[in-house]
Parts: C-alpha cells; structure tokens; sequence
C-alpha cells in the first residue's frame, strides 16, 4: 500500500492517473480541486469562499486547503494509504502535511511528478470535459464520450470547468511555476521523487507509473 502525492502542472494528468491508481491500490483517491467544485455545486459556505480564485485560476488559501487535507486524511478509509491529487500546492503545504504525518509515526512514500510540455497541457485543458456526476475525464478530440454530452460511466452530464478557459489556464501555469514548481526541488531533497513522462496517453503514463513504483 501507498502513500502518494502526484506533482505536475494544471493537465498533466494527475486526475485520471489517480482514478486509475485509486482503484488499482483500492486507495482512496483525494482531490482537492475536485472537492472544491462539489462544494460550489453544492453552494456550501466553503464553496461560496473558494470560488473566486478558482474561477480566476488563483490558489485557494493555504489555511483552507490544508485542513480540508488533513480532516479528510483523519478518516478511516487513509489509514492504510491515500493518492492526494492537487495537493501539495505550495512549499508551506507541504511542510504542513509533512508534520501531519510525522506526528502519526507516517511518511510519503512516493511522490510522481508529472512532466509535460506546456503548449500540449494547453491544449489538453481547452478541449478537456468532465463528468459532473462521477468526475471522469473526457478529451472532445482524443476521449470522447460515445455519445455526446453523457459520461460513459454513469450516464452524468459533461460540462466544461470554469477554469479551463484560454485565459485562466495560462494564470494557472503561471502560479504553478511560481508556487507549485518549487516542491520538485523540495521532494528530490527528500528523495521520493519519481519524474514522469505525461505527455502520452493515460495507458502509456500508467504503464511508466506502475513500472517506476515496481508494483
Ligand atoms: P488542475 O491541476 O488541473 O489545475 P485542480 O482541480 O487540481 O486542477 O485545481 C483547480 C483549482 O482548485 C486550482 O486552480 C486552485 O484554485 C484550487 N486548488 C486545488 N487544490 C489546491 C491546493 N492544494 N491549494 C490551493 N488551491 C487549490
Ligand atoms: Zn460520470
């Protein structure tokens, strides 16, 4: 069993990976932007909260990220391992989590760090959907659902993310490279970083991912 955190820019991947992974592991798979836009589905008062740096492809403070993280980390079904997926985001994140699991005895055991070139995440995000029910990740060109506008999975409808936009997009790059980047260098320190291809298809990064971790 595993405790893993997947690094890499906006539309590296790291969601469909970790749904693969979560099943694969019968892990719990823990995404915190994911949690966010349930929650402004659901009109919550986090959700009413968060919503304007999403939309503007800000990061969400860091006060409201890391308990949301650690709470969820508390429950059960993490005891034995967890997928965070968007989470770590900046170094104080990190630090954070890293005093969470030492004063429970636990470590990371990996970190994968998914590294793509920019023009092909641009494009992937422009024309990814999602499936508002169960989350799953569509590509009008490469993934299409087979029929449009219906997840495959569940029948749920699929939407475009508010962020996802050519303009937020390129800010979401921009804060990665100047708040996110900066834990690749804070996890090769720590010597669990396993750097890996993202830019082929989900098998393809699958197939690196799984013969990287030696499982
Ligand atoms: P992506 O990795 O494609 O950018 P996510 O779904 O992980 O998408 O994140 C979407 C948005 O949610 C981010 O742009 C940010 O506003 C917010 N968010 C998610 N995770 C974090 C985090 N760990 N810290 C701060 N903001 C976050
Ligand atoms: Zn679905």
């Amino acid at each position: 069993m595993f405790r893993l955190i997947l690094l890499g820019p906006p539309g590296a991947g790291k969601g469909t990976l970790a749904s693969t992974l979560s099943v694969k592991f019968n892990a719990p798979h823990i995404s915190t932007g994911s949690v966010f836009r349930r929650n402004i589905k659901e009109g919550t008062r986090l959700g009413m909260r968060v919503k304007k740096y999403m939309d503007k492809g800000e990061l969400v403070p860091d006060e409201i990220v890391i308990n949301i993280v650690t709470d969820r980390l508390d429950e059960d079904d993490c005891a034995t391992g967890f997928l965070l997926d968007g989470f770590p985001r900046t170094v104080h994140q990190a630090e954070e989590l890293d005093k969470y699991l030492e004063s429970r005895g636990l470590a990371i055991d990996r970190v994968i760090d998914l590294v793509a070139d920019e023009e092909l995440l641009m494009q992937r995000m422009i024309n990814r959907r999602v499936c508002k029910s169960c989350g799953r990740i569509y590509h009008v060109i490469t993934m299409p659902p087979k029929q449009e506008g219906i997840c495959d999975v569940c029948g749920g409808e699929i939407y475009q993310r508010a962020d996802d936009t050519e303009e937020t997009v390129r800010n979401r790059f921009a804060v990665y490279q100047s708040q996110t980047a900066p834990l690749i260098e804070y996890y090769r320190k720590a010597g669990n970083l396993l750097a890996i291809d993202g830019s082929g298809t989900p098998d393809e990064t699958l197939e690196l991912v799984v013969e990287a971790l030696g499982v």
